[in-house]
């Protein structure tokens, strides 16, 4: 019989630390820049990453001290990232918290680290460093892609 992998057989809650984090897919979306619409209230990205992003590999460079190191980067936790409306629609952890399945591309259910990166679903080859843009330019690198 073909084993239901833990994605599927569990919710987010019941996850160990070690299958919370392997469900990361690496896409690096949630390390962008994001403005919010003013009149709308829209949630709007940027191609602008994170001064700690690695934009080649998509991963944070120091995870461990990241909250310290960016006191505004959120850390997920099963309670919290089903209401936090700037997560990509692609993120795992949204796409489960919302009763969907991962798609094809995640590492997960292709088994290639890099199929997040060769189907053109990470940010890898399209942002630039957050420490080369002025605040005033930021409105200059609204993007749609991550969505
Ligand atoms: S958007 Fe989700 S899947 Fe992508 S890097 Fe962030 S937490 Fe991981
Ligand atoms: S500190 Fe790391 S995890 Fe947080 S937004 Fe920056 S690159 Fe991403």
């Amino acid at each position: 019989m073909e084993e239901i992998p833990f994605w599927q057989e569990k919710s987010l809650a019941e996850m160990t630390a070690d299958e919370w984090e392997s469900l990361c897919d690496g896409c690096g979306k949630c390390c962008l820049i994001k403005l919010e619409d003013e009149d709308s209230g829209e949630i709007l990205f940027t191609d602008v990453a994170c001064k700690l992003l690695d934009r080649q590999n998509c991963r944070c460079g120091d995870y461990a001290r990241r909250r310290h190191l960016v006191p505004d980067c959120v850390v997920l936790t099963a309670d919290t990232v089903g209401s936090l409306a700037f997560m990509p629609e692609t993120c795992a952890y949204r796409l489960l918290s919302e009763g969907q399945d991962l798609y094809w591309w995640h590492p997960l259910v292709s088994g290639d680290p890099d199929s997040v990166h060769t189907a053109g679903m990470s940010v890898r080859g399209r942002t630039v460093c957050e420490s080369s843009v002025p605040d005033a330019e930021l409105e200059d690198h609204i993007v749609k892609w991550p969505r």
